[in-house]
């Protein structure tokens, strides 16, 4: 009740939902309550919690924050939200986003910009919550919800939460299920929670994590009980520092932040190393030629006879070009004309297969740091702060949001950024820390010592 009365107030000013389903978090709720006066439950009994619109809710609008899936309505649940519900979570509603989850600003979705609770010192500005899990994560910092489902393809849970002081992870590739999630780029995304401590965090991925038949990526391995690591000695293990990722015209504040962060890590027992990823420089092109590609094959079923929208043509060819013309947001288009483009006969070797030659050898990169005896990896999240809507209108530049995030993806990797300091304008800052494959609770262990 609490939490639908705070965003009845607060959400006509952050646009963090796009969809508030009370009468189901109601319904949810009463269940909830009594599988506990039975002495029954599970370990989210009653926790109210808010939904990506990526996610497919049955009965619940699911429309990635795009006109060309209009009032779709699944008749199927996502399997990472049913684990999350037979857990006794119950939902608050659907969450706003970038359309499909492209973008780091959530200033692409069809349903309006959301605003980031938070404010520059003595401003009133509005600033976004980054992108693309933008409503994610403005609903945890605004408090309209206690976690939030969130996914990450190139950065969109990690980079969103350090513009809002939350904690973000995602999960190594294939942790989560992405059945029944709408898909971005199938070979990058991945689930995980956005939530307001790292303890919490540990708590919803133990959820949200499953082995799922009907996701042949999902791996075979049991979920552990993350919680267990939170409290953990950090001691001894080696935290690696790569050179690469301190990047010209980085504000000041970050890089202090980043200094900070290795003490703090120092101080609590850790063993702090220099390290090289060479081919981080190539990560955020490759990662823009790998991800329009496969979103420009994960893309073609909106055709308007399955889903949602359908404009009118003379004919069926006619039918489609309208309704994708209509559908679709700018930012979708330039990713649907660049993923066909390079994965084109004559180009494809040149572009699609170079970018993934060079994502083998980001992978390499990590490969060798975990050889060398490194048990985690330790960066800033985010190049800047939060910026203002409409302050970068150039893709590229947009784009740069994400060069400390997408290399995760493209090697698979587990990465949690959480909270660690204020920006000098009392902007929240994250840093970001990158484990071994299914060593999550790594994460969280180190995580721990920094928020
Ligand atoms: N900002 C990146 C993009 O636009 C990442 C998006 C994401 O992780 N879903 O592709």
């Amino acid at each position: 009740g609490a939490f639908l009365d705070a965003i009845e107030t607060a959400n006509p000013h952050l646009n963090a939902y796009v969809k508030v389903t009370p009468e189901k978090a109601r319904e949810m709720a009463k269940a909830s309550d009594e599988r506990l006066a039975k002495g029954e439950g599970g370990e989210l009994e009653g926790i109210p919690l808010g939904i990506k619109d990526l996610f497919a809710t049955e009965g619940v609008h699911t429309q990635a924050c795009s006109h060309i899936l209009d009032r779709f309505e699944p008749r199927y649940e996502s399997t990472v939200t049913a684990n999350l519900w037979a857990d006794g979570a119950v939902m608050l509603g659907k969450l706003n986003m970038d359309e499909f989850a492209m973008g780091s600003s959530n200033e692409t979705s069809y349903y309006g910009q959301v605003v980031n609770p938070w404010k520059k010192e003595g401003s009133n500005q509005a600033l976004v919550p980054g992108g693309s899990s933008g409503g994610s994560a403005a609903a945890v910092a605004a408090r309209l919800c206690m976690g939030a489902t969130a996914t990450d393809t190139g950065g969109s849970i990690r980079q969103p939460a350090a513009f809002t002081g939350t904690v973000g992870i995602k999960p190594t590739y294939g942790r989560c299920s992405r059945w029944g999630t709408v898909a971005f780029a199938s070979s990058l995304d991945q689930a995980g929670p956005i939530a307001h401590t790292v303890r919490d965090s540990a708590i919803l991925l133990k959820s949200m994590a499953s082995v799922d038949p009907k996701d042949t990526t999902s791996v075979d391995r049991p979920v552990p009980n993350y919680e267990d690591a939170i409290g953990r000695s950090v001691k001894g293990l080696k935290i690696g520092i790569p050179s690469e990722y301190r990047v010209e015209g980085m504000p000041a504040a970050i890089d202090e932040l980043w200094q900070r962060g290795i003490e703090w890590l120092k101080d609590a027992g850790a063993e702090i190393v220099e390290l090289s990823l060479p081919h981080t420089k190539y990560a955020l092109p490759a990662y823009y030629i790998v991800a329009p590609a496969e979103a420009s094959s994960n893309l073609a079923r909106y055709d308007g006879v399955r889903y949602g929208l359908r404009e009118s043509g003379k004919d069926i060819i006619d039918m489609y070009e309208n309704t994708r013309a209509a559908g679709f947001g700018d930012e979708v288009k330039r990713r649907v004309l660049i993923g066909t483009y390079v994965l084109s006969a004559g180009y494809y070797d040149a572009y699609y297969l170079k970018a993934q030659k060079v994502r083998t050898l980001i992978k390499r990169d990590f490969d060798i740091a975990w050889a060398d005896g490194v048990d985690a990896i330790l960066t800033p999240t985010t190049p800047d702060a939060a910026f203002a809507p409409g302050e970068i209108t150039d893709p590229v530049t947009m784009y740069l949001n994400d060069v400390f995030t997408v290399t995760v993806n493209m090697a698979g990797l587990p990465g949690i950024s959480v909270p660690a300091g204020l920006s000098e304008s009392g902007l929240p800052l994250g840093l970001q820390l990158i484990g071994k494959p299914f060593e999550e609770e790594t994460l969280f262990q180190l995580g721990q010592v920094i928020e």
